[in-house]
């Protein structure tokens, strides 16, 4: 094996060193301002993974049985060094997916708190149980799980990585990651930040690669003890057969269809300016993107005017350019997938109210960009208002009353986020238990926090994200009972032992 220079290369980091994949296969990073290739990375294979399992299953027996303030000390150097660092990742994360400076600082400037939350969590997480009867004594503990296999997309590579390493070593368990093919450079890079914190070889390996071959061996893997996915549904559909023929659990946070419910008591610059935040933050590629703007018939015109007059005025540009306002979708793929979808739209009978296409000027010929489009006289049935675009599109469709906007922000297979905007107290609450969403903002859109649980209903997951049941989700109980009694303890003597077992 050579050990790079993480500074010039990065192979895939397994046992805390930079390495190549067994057979020397590479993947290509491209920068998609420019299609310029930025890093390249290993492509591993079911040998690389083997060695990462094999790695993280050596580290496990030691990680396993640190106790949490051990695990919560090293979290909280890594939170340290990763605020240090902060501008590095920042750049990176830039160069690999295209999202705006002002946005990257923004996000990245939040990840080290999961690290302080779930060491703080491992820190102070205890449980215990009624006494069991007057002779034995029941306690439990929260052992890890193992060696558990991450999966992630690459809209959000090290925020979404976060949120599932974090939790899975504050509870001692080891792991290996498979990051997007995309967006592999910051999960490596993150390796090095671990290593500086004092985390043990093996704890922490990423093998890159696509998600059919490198993704398929991990999930596929016999000794991988817990899967936790980041993904598409389809993606997501998959990896739950993996899941269920090796009986393991499985946490999935997959697509969304995200709808901005606004009450007319919203006034129009309000409900306008949510819209834009909501719709066109990453370029529109968040699960939570608010896609469907629900907005009442009274508003409607004079919303659909202003937010197509705001879209038109958002400033594309250079990502690492700090007043840019929206950089390009991160592939030519996604761009592909936008232009189709907004094709779609038109043959279904939707009017383009703003963009609809790509922006014009040599700045933007070698991008992945697109200019903010939002589509009207949509109706819900359209694919364009059920399915997953993952861009900068928003469909509006109007209402008339509660129940129906109420059925509109439910009429999709999706069930992720959804948005409540009212200045009413009750209406805002009402509304808000209606919704089968695992996540409901009201004035407010795309917020998160590492205490406060994140996942789907319906097709956009399974188990949650974030928040004590994350933790808990990276946990097994042991449940241990003692016997307090000297009686003699002979279940088949005529006079001895005690006759109750359950
Ligand atoms: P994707 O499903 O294409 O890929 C996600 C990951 O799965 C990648 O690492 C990929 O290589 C891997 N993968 C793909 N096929 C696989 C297979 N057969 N076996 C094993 N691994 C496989 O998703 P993406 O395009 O990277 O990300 C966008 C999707 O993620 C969107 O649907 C978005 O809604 C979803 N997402 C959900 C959340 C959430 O919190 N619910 C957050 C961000 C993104």
């Amino acid at each position: 094996m050579t050990i790079h220079q993480p500074q010039f290369a990065r192979g895939m980091f397994v046992d805390g060193d930079y390495v190549d994949a067994a057979a020397g296969k590479t993947l290509p990073v491209e920068n998609p301002k420019n299609g310029e290739i930025i890093g390249v990375v290993a492509d591993g294979d079911a040998t690389d993974i083997e060695a990462a399992v094999q790695a993280a299953e050596r580290a496990f027996t030691t990680w396993g049985d640190t106790t949490g303030a051990e695990r919560a000390d090293i979290m909280e150097r890594a939170a340290q060094i990763l605020r240090r660092r902060l501008p590095e990742f920042v750049s990176l994360e830039i160069d690999q997916i295209g999202r705006c400076r002002r946005e990257m600082a923004a996000q990245l400037s939040r990840v080290p708190e999961w690290f302080s939350y779930f060491g703080a969590v491992a820190r102070t997480h205890e449980d215990t149980v009624p006494p069991f009867g007057r002779t034995h004594l029941n306690y439990t503990r929260r052992v890890p799980i193992g060696v558990v296999g991450h999966v992630t997309p690459w809209n959000h590579p090290i925020l979404i990585l976060t949120k599932k390493i974090a939790p899975a070593m504050a509870a001692g368990n080891t792991m290996v990651v498979k990051p997007s093919e995309i967006a592999p450079i910051t999960p490596l890079m993150l390796g090095e930040v671990f290593k500086e914190a004092g985390l043990p070889n093996g704890v922490y390996n990423v093998v890159p690669g696509y998600g059919p071959t490198t993704g398929l061996a991990l999930t596929s893997h016999p000794r991988i003890r817990k899967i936790d996915l980041t993904g598409g549904t389809a993606t997501g559909r998959v990896i739950a057969e993996m899941a269920g023929k090796n009986l393991i659990p499985f946490t999935a946070e997959l697509g969304g269809k995200a709808s901005l419910v606004m009450f007319p008591d919203t006034p129009v610059e309000r409900c306008v300016a949510a819209t834009l935040f909501a719709s066109f933050v990453a370029t529109g590629q968040t699960c939570v993107q608010g896609s469907r703007l629900v907005v009442h018939r009274s508003i409607h015109d004079r919303v659909v005017a202003e937010l197509s007059r705001r879209a038109d005025l958002i400033r594309l540009g250079d990502p690492q350019d700090p007043a840019t306002q929206l950089g390009p979708l991160s592939s030519k793929r996604q761009r592909d997938t936008v232009e189709r979808y907004v094709k779609i739209g038109l043959d279904e009978g939707a009017t383009l109210a703003a963009g609809g296409k790509r922006p014009d000027g040599e700045a933007f010929s070698r991008g992945y960009y697109y200019r903010p489009t939002v589509f009207t006289d949509v109706k819900n049935e359209m694919r364009i208002a059920q399915e997953e675009i993952f861009g900068p599109v928003v469909v509006v469709i109007p209402f008339d009353t509660e129940e129906e906007a109420i059925a509109l922000a439910n009429g999709t297979e999706f069930g992720l986020g959804t948005s409540v905007w009212t200045k009413d107290v009750a209406r805002a609450h009402r509304v808000a238990h209606a919704i089968r969403a695992g996540i409901v903002w009201i004035n407010d859109h795309h917020r998160i926090d590492p205490a406060s649980p994140w996942g789907g209903f319906k097709m956009s997951g399974l188990g949650r994200e974030n928040g004590l049941i994350a933790y808990d989700e990276y946990t097994q109980i042991q449940s241990v009972i003692v016997n307090l009694s000297d009686a003699a303890f002979d279940w088949y003597s005529d006079d001895g032992g005690e006759k109750r077992y359950s």
